[in-house]
């Protein structure tokens, strides 16, 4: 891939990429390889987004190292990272960029079902953050992909007991192989309950009723439950920016959610094309 990047743009642009996550951040740095002037913003106080989550359930604690080499790649070709900043479109109409990458990411989806919307009910990223605590020791994880699971191993960690309800055959079937060696022998150690075709009909009073082969089955003394459906891309600001004639375009979970391996390869190819 290195070879491409070293052919400099014939004319250099004003970049602003919208969103410091990994797909923002490497858009970012080949952008900015080619020769063009990148300002990256980002609404919250650090760079790295989702991934900063995805390195925290067990095992996972290596992903920051490359939240720490974007931040050194950025720094080193002058790229300008303004943090604390909520990029708007009334911003792109001021500053006029020749371009701006949108990479936004996603939103987590919460499910409209009965008792879904109370104190103890909570997102697997407000957890994995750190922005919102537990308030017991039952806990019922909706959603046994590998963000429900890692939370489930992260959570279990802490001497909770964990049950996993996941809809599909199977959990963390979108997760890597290594990764499950690992969390299936932590779910394993601290005997995390795995409720596979399991659909969540209620939480009431306490307890969490879910269909298996059409009979309905409850889980009592339920004290919390973490929530991990998936993420829907944020693309509000695309569609705000779209017919203003500035160049704009998605990448990474903003454009379609999906692994952030898969996201970055997809920032490179985007920041070498522009
Ligand atoms: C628990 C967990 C585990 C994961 N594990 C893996 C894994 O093992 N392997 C893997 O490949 N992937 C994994 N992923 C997925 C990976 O983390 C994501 O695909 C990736 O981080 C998404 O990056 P992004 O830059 O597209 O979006 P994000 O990381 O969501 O970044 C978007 C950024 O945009 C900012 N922003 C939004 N709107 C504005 C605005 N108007 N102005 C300024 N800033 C704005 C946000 O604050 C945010 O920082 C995991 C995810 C989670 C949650």
């Amino acid at each position: 891939m290195a070879e491409k990047t070293e052919q400099k743009a014939e004319h250099p642009k004003k970049i602003t990429v919208v969103g410091a996550g990994v797909s923002g951040c490497e858009a970012a740095v080949t952008a900015a390889q080619k020769g063009h002037k990148v300002t990256v913003y980002e609404k919250s106080g650090k760079i790295g987004g989702q991934w900063l989550l995805a390195a925290v359930p067990p095992a996972k604690q290596d992903f920051t190292t490359l939240v720490t080499w974007l931040e050194h790649r950025m720094d080193q070709l002058g790229v300008e990272v303004k943090l604390n900043t909520e990029y708007t479109a009334q911003m792109a109409l001021e500053e006029q960029p020749d371009q701006i990458v949108i990479a936004t990411g996603s939103r987590e989806k919460m499910l409209p079902l009965p008792g879904l919307d109370g104190e103890n009910v909570f997102l697997a990223q407000d957890i994995l953050s750190g922005r919102k605590t537990l308030t017991g020791k039952n806990v019922v994880v909706i959603g046994g992909g590998s963000v429900g699971v890692e939370t489930a191993a992260h959570v279990a960690q802490d001497f909770k007991h964990v049950s996993i309800l996941e809809v599909r055959d199977g959990i963390s079937l979108d997760g890597e192989y290594s990764n499950n060696y690992f969390l299936f022998k932590i779910l394993d150690e601290f005997k995390v309950d795995v409720h596979t075709k399991a659909y969540f009909q209620k939480f009431e009073n306490g307890t969490v009723t879910y269909k298996y082969k059409d009979k309905d089955y409850e889980i009592d003394d339920v004290s919390d439950i973490i929530v991990a459906v998936g993420s829907a891309s944020n693309q509000d600001l695309y569609h705000e920016l779209k017919d203003t004639g500035i160049e704009t375009v998605l990448t990474g979970d903003a454009k379609d959610v999906k692994q952030g391996i898969k996201n970055i390869e997809e920032s490179y190819y985007l920041g070498w094309s522009l």
